[in-house]
């Protein structure tokens, strides 16, 4: 099969002939029919984060937002037909067994696979995924547009659901990317005022499309003080991985205000403890989503209630997307097609 191989960390990816996966009875092969290029995927490359960069597979086939169809079942698998469509997401599989499991935290299990991490992705024709963890597509969704959400979607659900964001709270959104511009229409749907930011014009304008309140571009306005003038936001939510963002995103809660950590620096984060205890501010971080996330996501979607922004390519394009993510100049999500 064709499939994009990274071999070594910060080289180009390779367009090459690989051999199909074998599987085992709890496996599903399925044919590949969009892969999501999310902004992680150029960090992984690059071996950005080393504590991941640490358990990644080499030579790995990356590609975390899967949509294809199931072929060939190994003989354990019983609740999948051969032809469904399923989605693979970035928890390829969690143990079910340890306490973390247990306690419905299966995104943080510790012993879990990783999709295009730990083991191959979908940047290829065919992929081998746990019948355990593939999910179901609604009909309603084209597999373009449903391949995004198996990422970029549910991490967003998930942070705007830890954050508890209500009905007429302000949330500032630091990021309109992949997952930045799903997460205006989130926010949206919860009721809450968006404030989205972002550092490219178009990606402004593709969340004023989408319906934020309002937007501020990073560098050209002072975004901090303007929020805190207006009382300061409920819940800053950053999905780029600029330090500076979070820098900004800090400075922009009200008292009280709760920052969600979702884009990843290399670089450590710091906030003056000082004013961490002045604001009471609360930091958390979100991680991917767990099943029953991904499930109320790919609902919200088939609702119409959640749209991905798509650009398709073909395979032997993904170095370029990835210098343009680099860039700042993919609007939503690019997406290959197979
Ligand atoms: P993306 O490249 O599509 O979007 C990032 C956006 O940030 C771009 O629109 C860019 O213009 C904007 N940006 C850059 N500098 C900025 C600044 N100073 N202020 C405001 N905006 C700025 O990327 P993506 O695929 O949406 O991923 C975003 C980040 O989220 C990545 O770091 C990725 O690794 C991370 N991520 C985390 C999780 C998680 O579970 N925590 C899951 C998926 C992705
Ligand atoms: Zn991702
Ligand atoms: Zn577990």
């Amino acid at each position: 099969m064709k499939a994009a191989v990274l071999h070594r960390f910060t080289e180009p990816l390779q367009i090459e002939e690989v051999a199909l996966p074998s599987l085992d009875a709890d496996d599903v092969l399925l044919q590949v029919e969009a892969c999501g290029v999310c902004h992680s995927d150029v960090h992984i490359a690059q071996g950005d984060w080393p504590p991941l960069a640490g358990v990644t597979k080499l030579p790995l086939i990356l590609g975390h937002e899967v949509v294809g169809r199931v072929i060939y079942r190994g003989e354990a698998v019983t609740d999948l037909q051969q032809g469904d469509r399923v989605g693979v997401a970035w928890l390829h599989w969690s143990c079910g067994q340890c306490p973390t499991c247990r306690e419905g935290r299966e995104n943080l299990c510790p012993t879990q696979k990783i999709t295009g991490v730990t083991v191959d992705g979908g940047y290829a024709e065919f992929i081998r995924a746990k019948a355990s963890h593939v999910l179901k597509v609604p009909e309603a969704l084209t597999s373009t547009e449903a391949a995004p959400l198996f990422c970029a979607g549910v991490t967003v659900y998930r942070a705007l659901t830890r954050a508890e964001v209500r009905s007429g709270q302000r949330v500032a959104l630091f990021g309109i990317g992949g997952l930045g511009h799903l997460a205006v229409q989130m926010a949206k749907a919860l009721g809450a005022e968006v404030i989205a930011v972002d550092i490219a014009e178009e990606k402004l304008e593709l969340a004023r499309s989408l319906g934020a309140d309002q937007t501020l571009h990073a560098t050209r306005e002072p975004v901090a003080s303007e929020l805190r003038a207006a009382g300061g936001v409920h819940a800053a939510v950053v999905t780029s991985a600029a330090k500076a963002a979070y820098d900004t995103a800090f400075a922009s809660l009200r008292p009280g205000g709760t920052l969600v950590v979702v884009g990843l620096p290399a670089e450590p984060l710091t906030f003056p403890a000082i004013l961490m205890a002045a604001t009471e501010a609360r930091i958390i971080a979100s991680a991917v989503g767990t099943r029953e996330d991904l499930q109320q996501t790919l609902a919200l979607a088939a609702a119409g209630r959640l749209r991905c922004q798509v650009e398709t390519h073909p395979l032997d394009r993904i170095n370029d997307i990835f210098d343009r993510l680099r860039q700042a100049q993919i609007p939503g999500r690019a997406v290959l097609c197979f």
